[in-house]
């Protein structure tokens, strides 16, 4: 048996007909660049997420930079991350000039370890930017107090988290700005790079619309230094067919999890912590295990498409050593890199397969016999 980590195939099974006949249409019309497709998947996101504002733009790398430009944030600020995250969180937030600063993880949600923010403020902070890692909801309350004590906006990467709620809000509309990715591995996917930008805040939709259209508010006057980042019209016109199907296949991978977890559990392999007050998404099922590189190539062995995200943390990256981030530094996110292994999860996956991972990772620790 072979489970792959994608299947295209079911995320397009209603809607290709039209959907095609609709990218003929497009190209022989020639529009591509903010069309009504674009307005339709923004209102269409919007009434989902139960927001104000949602801009589409090129990418959620693109996101999180237009959002720091469109919170102000330039040379001197410091943005304040979290350790175990994407490189995309961190090179955004030097991308747009300013200065990471980052918080371990917690060693059982594997993210935010909203207890070490104290230590990370200083003066020149100016914005929070929890990740919604895995799926996850970030303990946003925490970020949230803390946030208004000293003064600071928030930004959420929910890059990996469409439709994941806390106390029933939609991530990405707790704090001041949230980003979205819709890269072809997210919960909701285009069919190439795409990302969003999402507020309730219409000084700073404006901020944000102005800088992902080269600062410009008419022909030839540019009000601000933005970047050129749209959303395009044909994946637009996708996320328009697939969006209506999130919630049923968020719902979809929490069954999987749980499948999992129900198969794993006399295993010692320990799972993220899932908390009675949030929706989580499962963007990826993550197990952790001291034998995670030998699980690793004997799942592969057996044409299980399993993957580690990620495996260096991103203080040890060469693209940052001008930082001065050290090894030890932030131990817990060093271990869960070290540690964890995403078993392939997917909205239409069957409990046969799900059964075949668990005999397979049963194989190995107990033995087949
Ligand atoms: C995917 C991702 C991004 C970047 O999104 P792209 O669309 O690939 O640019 C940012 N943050 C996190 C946490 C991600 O998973």
């Amino acid at each position: 048996m072979k489970v792959p980590r994608y299947n295209f195939h079911a995320q397009f099974a209603q809607g290709l007909p039209e959907l095609t006949r609709d990218f003929e249409r497009m190209l022989l019309e020639g529009r591509s660049v903010l069309t009504a497709e674009v307005r339709a998947f923004e209102d269409a996101f919007a009434k989902f997420l139960q927001v104000q504002y949602v801009r589409g733009v090129g990418s959620g790398t693109d996101a999180l930079i237009i959002s720091l430009l469109a919170l102000g944030a330039r040379r001197g600020d410091e943005v304040v991350t979290q350790a175990n995250t994407f490189h995309a969180t961190v090179a955004a937030i030097r991308l747009a000039g300013a200065t990471p600063v980052l918080v371990d993880a917690d060693d059982e949600t594997f993210g935010l370890d909203a207890r070490r923010l104290d230590s990370a403020v200083t003066a020149r902070t100016k914005v929070l930017m929890p990740v919604h890692l895995y799926g996850k909801p970030a303990p946003m309350a925490a970020v949230i107090a803390f946030a208004q004590r000293h003064g600071l906006a928030v930004l959420e990467d929910a890059a990996q988290a469409h439709g994941a709620r806390y106390r029933g809000r939609y991530v990405g509309t707790i704090g001041t700005i949230g980003c979205f990715s819709f890269h072809p591995s997210k919960n909701l996917a285009a069919a190439g790079d795409g990302g969003a930008v999402v507020t309730s805040d219409p000084i700073i939709e404006e901020a944000v619309r102005i800088r992902r259209e080269l600062g410009q508010v008419q022909q030839n006057n540019h009000i601000a230094i933005g970047l050129n980042s749209k959303l395009d019209a044909i994946q637009a016109r996708v996320l328009s067919t697939k969006l209506p199907f999130l919630s049923d296949w968020n719902g979809r991978r929490r069954q999987v999890a749980s499948w999992y977890r129900d198969r794993l559990a006399e295993l010692p392999l320990r799972f993220q912590r899932v908390d009675p007050d949030e929706e989580h998404v499962f963007h990826l099922f993550q197990v952790r295990t001291d034998r995670r590189d030998e699980l690793l190539r004997y799942l592969r062995e057996r044409e299980i498409d399993v993957v580690v995200r990620y495996p260096v943390p991103v203080h040890l990256q060469p693209a940052f050593h001008d930082a001065g981030w050290r090894e030890g530094q932030f131990p817990v996110s060093e271990r869960v890199a070290g540690e964890l292994l995403c078993l392939p999860i997917r909205a239409d996956m069957s409990v046969h397969e799900v059964d075949y991972v668990a005999e397979c990772a049963r194989a190995f620790f107990v033995g087949s016999g």
